[in-house]
């Protein structure tokens, strides 16, 4: 097939055509079993039943009507989010780069209107991901994804993830934010310690700076809880919201509280589709079956089961170092021997009809559907675990 699109992906050499629950079909016929979920955003699977009927309900009523006014669907959005989360506002856009770029630009005018003109400092983590606007490539922590769009936005720094010490070192006066994720996603599913959200969370009191939890990837149920920050009891000023957002339909959002919503007020910001009704429509359908004890219960013991099958193919090959992760967000860390290596399994699951996905060159990444059952759980850990013999023997 040619290739219309510019080169910036390398795009797998299959071609999905369509999918259901957790299997996809190529344009071959071939059947794939997917435990990468759309990098994690397909967290109902592919093609709920619920989610087409909330979609097509929608696309009956209205589609767009642009934030010149509000829809039912979009206030129905945000208060759920706001009745489950820390928060009391929210602010809607299309994807999770756009939400950090909200979630820095509240932080920065709230420092500015608050403290003064000298407030305008982001603290970030090494290795961090926070989206591909400059200024999210600026915020995060790789080089190689902002160092080409050079001159890059002033005013952020960059200190070790999970090192407290570094943070204290950092924080100052001048700090308007500091942004961490949970879990590091894209750098290889790493999650924070206990201690460095607190101290975090403490820092940024002492010195009026603003804490941003970006949940991108690890918000609305991969975690097993609805957000990762309720594994920690550390609560943000700022939350990011976008990937399982929707289950597969752009959106995103921030929440932030009554004491810092007000910085954005009319005019200081905005986008055009943020809030859509349609996407709002199945996001609110996708939550309610998320945010359920059955669901959430349902991601800890799948995610528990994946786990130990991840851990017993580990022993079993020598591939896999270790497993970590939370829920059905986990990564398998490579051997030393075969360090840098999990893109080639991730070939070689591909092969056998598995879909996983890489976090950096080191880990294999597993972000599945959350209502994923025993059986594609089963046969998909089968598929892996022949493709990796037959990595192993080539
Ligand atoms: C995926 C991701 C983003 C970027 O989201 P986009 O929708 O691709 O813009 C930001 N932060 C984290 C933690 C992510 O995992």
């Amino acid at each position: 097939m040619s290739n219309y699109l510019t080169p910036n992906f390398s795009f797998a050499p299959m071609i999905p055509e369509r999918a259901s629950g957790s299997r996809v079909w190529d344009t071959e016929g071939c059947e794939l079993i997917d435990l990468s979920g759309g990098i994690a955003v397909n967290a109902l699977g592919h093609s709920h039943p619920e989610l087409i009927d909330a979609l097509n309900r929608q696309a009956q009523k209205v589609w767009h009507i642009s934030n010149i006014y509000t829809t039912q669907p979009a206030q129905d959005l945000a208060r759920r989010l706001v009745e489950h989360s820390f928060g009391d506002k929210v602010f809607f856009c299309n994807s999770g780069a756009e939400a950090n770029e909200a979630a820095l630009k509240l932080a920065r005018k709230y420092g500015r209107d608050h403290f003064g003109e000298h407030k305008t400092e982001i603290i970030a983590c090494i290795n961090s991901f926070h989206g591909r606007t400059l200024f999210t490539v600026s915020v995060g922590g790789q080089a190689k994804y902002s160092q080409d769009y050079a001159p890059l936005p002033p005013g952020i720094s960059h200190v070790a993830f999970n090192d407290i010490a570094a943070l204290e070192a950092a924080i100052s006066d001048k700090t308007c934010a500091v942004i961490i994720e949970p879990v590091q996603g894209e750098s290889g599913i790493l999650p924070a310690t206990q201690e460095y959200l607190e101290a975090a969370r403490r820092l940024c009191d002492q010195y009026n700076a603003l804490l941003i939890f970006d949940e991108v990837q690890t918000g609305v149920g991969h975690t097993g809880k609805l957000f990762a920050y309720e594994h920690y009891g550390v609560k943000p000023d700022i939350m990011s919201l976008a990937k399982a957002l929707g289950c597969g339909f752009p959106i995103g959002a921030i929440v932030t509280t009554d004491a810092i919503a007000p910085t954005f007020g009319p005019g200081t910001h905005g986008s055009t589709f943020g809030g859509n009704p349609l996407a709002c429509a199945v996001a609110n359908r996708a939550f309610d079956i998320i945010n359920t004890p059955e669901t959430l219960s349902h991601v800890q013991t799948q995610g528990e089961k994946l786990q130990t099958a991840l851990q017993q193919i580990g022993e079993r090959t020598g591939v896999f170092k270790q497993v970590r992760g939370m829920g059905l967000l986990l990564g398998a860390v490579m051997a030393d021997q075969y360090e840098n290596r999990a893109g080639e399994i991730f070939n070689a699951a591909l092969k056998h009809g598995l879909m996983v996905l890489v976090a950096g060159p080191n880990v294999v990444r597993f972000a599945p559907s959350l209502l994923l059952n025993n059986e594609d759980l089963q046969e998909g850990m089968q598929r892996l675990e022949v493709a990796i013999n037959e990595w192993l023997a080539a």
